[in-house]
């Protein structure tokens, strides 16, 4: 048993399950985002898929994972970092996303910040989402 699963779901009040040990560490071997489809693909005939779809919910509502912006319908999410608590108290996501067009995987760019939006009087701001596309580091280097 992994022991870092253990803590994350403790320090996030959830009960260790075998979805949620399944999934979580799907995002822990990874480095960049993981869509729905390739959770649904790796989890196999394991979990079913609206188990991986409640479990994914958790995730997000607990501040685990947050959902990353994408250029297709796919839905991608990514494991939260530290930098998600700090600021003003509540759990943000204002760092950009990096889409590699090389190798197609997306990631975050955790101390990379989306500037500031001022919108026209009378509208309300909730979120801003920002991908940028490029080459990745490795395979730039590649
Ligand atoms: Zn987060
Ligand atoms: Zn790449
Ligand atoms: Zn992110």
């Amino acid at each position: 048993m992994n022991i870092s699963i253990k803590s994350i779901l403790k320090a996030h009040d959830l009960r260790l399950t075998e979805p949620r040990e399944h999934i979580l560490q799907l995002f822990l071997d990874k480095a960049y985002a993981l869509s729905q489809p390739y959770i649904e693909s790796s989890v196999n005939a394991a979990i079913d898929r609206v188990t991986v779809y409640r479990t994914l919910k958790t995730f997000v509502e607990k501040g685990i994972i947050h959902k990353v912006p994408d250029d297709t319908e796919t839905a991608h999410y990514a494991l939260c970092s530290p930098a998600c608590e700090g600021g003003h108290g509540h759990h943000h996501h204002d760092h950009v996303h990096f889409k590699c067009v090389s190798c197609n995987l997306t990631q975050c760019i955790d101390n990379v910040h989306i500037p500031k939006i001022t919108l026209p009087t009378g509208y309300q701001f909730l979120e801003a989402n920002l991908l940028v596309q490029g080459v990745c580091d490795k395979c730039h280097s590649a």
